[in-house]
C-alpha cells in the first residue's frame, strides 16, 4: 500500500558491496565491522557479559523427546525465554536455534497453544520448527525473539516492535542487533551445557525469524549453519518497497549494501535460503538476483556449493521438505 510520504528507495549505493573489493578476505575484513556498527551490535559486544544462568520453568517428556522451558537474562533488565528440545539420542546434540517471525511466539515451534503450553495445536506453514528438528534427530532451542511473543505486551494483536525500534534510533541500536545479541548470549549458555555439538549449531527461522537468522549467521562466528526462510529478497524490493514492521529497518543499510552483502559474510558456512514463489512481501525475482550475487561471494570464499536456494510453491511461510533436503547433506 502506498502512503503519503512514500519514497522510491534509490538503487543501493553499496559502499560495502562485495563487487567493490578485490577478494573475499579483504571484503569481509572491511564489511563485517561496518555491519556490526550499523546494527548497534558493536555497542552490545562491549556490554559486560555476565554468566548466563537460566532458571528452569518446567520440563516434560514427549513422544519425540524432552522439552524444557527456561528463562534467562541476556542483558541487564531484559528477560528471555527458551524451550530446549532434546531428542532421545545420546549427546552431543546437533542443534538448531529456532526463531519465529511476527506471531504469538515461540510456542508455534513446539506446536502448542500460546496461552496454555499443555494444549497441542496444529501449526500452519511448517512453522513447528522444533517438531521438524526432533523428527530428524536434531535438538531444537527455541528462543522467544525480543519484542515478540511472550516478550511483547500484546502478542495476540501486534508485536511490541515499534516503540523499542524508535527508542533504539536514539541510542544507536536496532531491533535486529538486539535479537542477534540474544542469540549470541543464548550460545554463551549452550556452550556451558556440555551436551551441544559445537560443530553443528545452526540457526533457522521464518520471516522475522529468518531475518535474525540471516544477520546472526553473518555476525556470529559460533553459528555454523543457517536456514533463512521468507526473509531474503533485496532490501530495496522488500522492506524498501512496501510496509513492513519497523523492526526490519536498519539505518544506513542500503549505503552498506544489499542482502547478498549481509548473508555473504556467512561464507564459507552452509546457508540455505528459502523463498516462496508467491511470497509477495519478499519477492522471488529480487531474491533470485541477490542469490546470484550471493553465489559469487561463496565462490570467492572457496565454498561454491555451500549456499543453496530452496524455493517452495506458495506464499509467505516455511517449506520444511525443501529446506531440510537442502540442509541435511551439510548437517549429518
Ligand atoms: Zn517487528
Amino acid at each position: 500500500m502506498r502512503m503519503n510520504g512514500f519514497k522510491e528507495v534509490p538503487e543501493a549505493v553499496g559502499k560495502f558491496a562485495f563487487e567493490n573489493y578485490p577478494d573475499y578476505p579483504s571484503w569481509r575484513a572491511a564489511a563485517l565491522p561496518e555491519l556490526k556498527r550499523l546494527l548497534g551490535f558493536d555497542r552490545l559486544e562491549r556490554l559486560e557479559r555476565k554468566p548466563v544462568v537460566p532458571e528452569s520453568l518446567w520440563k516434560r517428556r514427549t513422544p519425540l523427546g524432552t522439552i524444557e522451558k527456561l528463562r534467562f537474562s541476556p542483558e541487564e533488565g531484559e528477560e528471555a525465554c527458551i524451550y530446549i528440545c532434546l531428542p532421545e539420542l545420546p549427546p552431543p546434540y546437533k542443534t538448531f536455534i529456532c526463531l519465529q517471525g511476527h506471531s504469538t511466539g515461540m510456542h508455534n515451534s513446539i506446536a502448542v497453544e500460546w496461552q496454555d503450553e499443555t494444549v497441542p495445536k496444529a501449526i500452519e506453514g511448517d512453522r513447528d520448527f522444533a517438531i521438524g528438528c526432533l523428527k530428524r534427530g536434531i535438538a531444537a532451542v527455541c528462543l522467544e525473539q525480543r519484542y515478540m511473543g511472550e516478550r511483547s505486551s500484546d502478542p495476540e494483536h501486534h508485536p511490541a516492535c515499534l516503540l523499542p525500534t524508535l527508542q533504539n534510533l536514539m541510542i544507536g541500536r536496532t531491533a535486529i542487533g538486539d535479537r542477534v545479541y540474544d542469540v549470541d548470549r543464548l550460545i554463551d549458555y549452550l556452550y556451558t551445557r556440555g551436551d551441544i555439538d559445537r560443530t553443528r549449531l545452526g540457526v533457522m527461522g521464518n520471516s522475522g525469524g529468518g531475518t535474525t537468522g540471516m544477520f546472526a549467521g553473518a555476525v556470529l562466528d559460533r553459528i555454523t549453519h543457517v536456514i533463512a526462510s521468507c526473509s531474503f529478497s533485496s532490501f530495496r524490493g522488500s522492506i524498501g518497497s512496501m510496509f513492513h514492521c519497523a523492526c526490519n529497518y536498519v539505518p544506513g543499510l542500503l549505503e552498506y549494501g544489499e542482502s547478498a552483502d549481509v548473508v555473504g559474510l556467512t561464507a564459507p558456512k552452509p546457508v540455505v535460503i528459502v523463498n516462496g514463489d508467491a511470497d509477495e512481501i519478499f519477492p522471488l525475482d529480487e531474491a533470485d538476483r541477490q542469490f546470484r550475487r550471493l553465489e559469487a561471494v561463496y565462490r570467492a570464499a572457496g565454498a561454491a556449493g555451500n549456499c543453496v536456494h530452496a524455493v517452495g510453491g506458495g506464499g509467505h511461510r516455511f517449506y520444511a521438505a525443501e529446506a531440510w533436503s537442502a540442509m541435511l547433506p551439510f548437517f549429518q
